[in-house]
């Protein structure tokens, strides 16, 4: 006698992009199982992660949509401008620079800051409310195996089928390996330091991308006098930064920094990311695809990397829910292959888009200083240019499945 499937869908990893996936599965009234290797209270640990993620407008609806921001009271940092400025350590800024202002292209902010934690704490909530969705957490997935179904073997030893996979289990996915599709990529030779800042004056929803030779330093305004540090570094230069104690970091943080918040000092903890290109080469397998880090690992200069997952998310719900109320096998190639035509390009051109501006900015060469001052200077004066960099930031633009207009899968 042969079984059905456990669940319609079984999503290999829990994370940022995991959790909505099956979020956005069951509002399409498809039965979800997550493992995920951690245990829910470790990733949500104050101590776990550091980062705060800027999450695009057109992400933000879907988040919305999908029940995730009710859980998110108080905690979201509306962006309300992006000044983008190049400059040398304890030198300051160049007098060029790019100012994104949201008022001009709509009523909204163009995304907002949310911590890392908070988001992991608002997604298990949204999951836990979910009757359609079991998630199985701390358990790995130790083993796929392809056929009629997909059936993962966990780590206790016990099977679990579905009609399809996703892998959203992160850059170095067990499950993209085990299926033998190859990646693309390099080492960035940078590290990404995280760490909080607390300053005087309010930041007013400011983001600040300031290129220094080293690499990009990020300011990311947080909820309150806070903001959240992306501070790349060449990664042996990382490695010495990370080692110099409280003062010492706090007086390179400051060179960096400045003055124009007032007094400031980090808080808490410190964390590093090595940051490497990683592409794969395929995202489809008969009954297996892959989302977020584990097709695209890509440099958060930008800081786009989730938002890339959430459209996977988005597109990827939309195939798999289209296909079953029409009847097909969600699990079926020719189904699959239209999630990947639809993201893949859009994933590939984006990443080589912050690989092109990590080079261009993280150099101290003369001539390509200056022809990237008088770049800023000149699209900062161009209104419809600084409107398109505007409506790509928010993820508000080309073919956007149903969930990123705000609308139900
Ligand atoms: C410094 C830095 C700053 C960033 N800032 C931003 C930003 O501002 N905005 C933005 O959009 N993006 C940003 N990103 C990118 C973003 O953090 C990632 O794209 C995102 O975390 C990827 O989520 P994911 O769920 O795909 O993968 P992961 O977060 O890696 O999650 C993978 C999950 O899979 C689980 N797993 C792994 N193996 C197994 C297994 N065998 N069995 C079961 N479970 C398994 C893990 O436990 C984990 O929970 C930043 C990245 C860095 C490094």
């Amino acid at each position: 006698m042969t079984h059905g499937p456990d669940s319609d869908i079984l999503i290999a990893g829990g994370g940022l992009s995991g959790l909505p996936l099956a979020l956005a599965c069951a509002q399409g009234g498809l039965s979800v199982t997550v493992v995920d290797a951690l245990d829910p209270a470790t990733a949500t640990d104050a101590k776990f992660d550091g980062r705060v993620s800027a999450i695009a407008l057109a992400s933000c609806r879907m988040l919305e949509q999908l029940g995730v921001t009710q859980h998110l009271e108080g905690q979201m940092q509306p962006i309300n401008d992006i000044m983008v400025t190049d400059g040398r350590v304890r030198e300051g800024a160049s007098p060029f620079f790019l100012h994104f202002d949201h008022r001009e292209i709509g009523n909204e902010p163009l995304g907002n800051l949310i911590e890392n934690r908070h988001i992991r704490i608002a997604l298990q909530k949204a999951v836990a409310a979910e009757p359609l969705i079991r998630l199985l957490a701390p358990q790995s997935v130790t083993r796929l195996d392809y056929g009629a179904q997909a059936v993962a073997t966990l780590g206790n030893g016990e099977t679990v089928s579905a009609r399809l996979c996703f892998a959203a289990d992160g850059r170095n996915s067990p499950a993209r390996e085990a299926a033998g599709i190859k990646t693309i990529g390099w080492d960035y030779g940078q590290t990404g330091i995280v760490s909080t800042v607390e300053h005087e004056l309010p930041h007013e929803g400011v983001a600040q991308e300031y290129f220094l030779p080293g690499g990009p330093f990020a300011i990311l305004p947080m909820v309150g006098n806070r903001s959240s540090l992306v501070w790349t570094e060449k990664t042996e230069d990382a490695k010495a930064i990370l080692a110099l104690d409280d003062a010492a970091f706090a007086d390179e943080m400051r060179a960096r920094f400045g003055d124009y918040l007032g007094a400031c000092a980090p808080v808490g903890p410190r964390w590093s990311y090595p940051l490497t290109l990683q592409l794969a080469r395929d995202y489809i397998r008969p009954r297996l695809a892959l989302i977020g880090d584990a097709a695209h690992g890509i440099h958060p200069i930008a800081g786009q990397g989730l938002n890339l997952g959430l459209r996977d998310v988005a597109a990827a719900a939309e195939v798999v829910v289209d296909a079953a109320r029409l009847g097909l096998d969600i699990g079926a190639l020719d189904v699959l292959e239209r999630y990947q035509r639809w993201r893949r390009f859009d994933n590939v051109a984006l990443s080589l888009l912050m690989d092109g501006l990590n080079r261009l900015f993280s150099n101290d060469i003369g001539p390509v200083r200056l022809a990237r001052d008088l770049g800023l200077g000149v699209v900062s004066r161009i209104g419809p240019a600084r409107r398109f960099f505007m409506r790509h930031a928010g993820g508000v633009v080309g073919d956007l499945p149903r969930l990123l207009r705000g609308e139900a899968v």
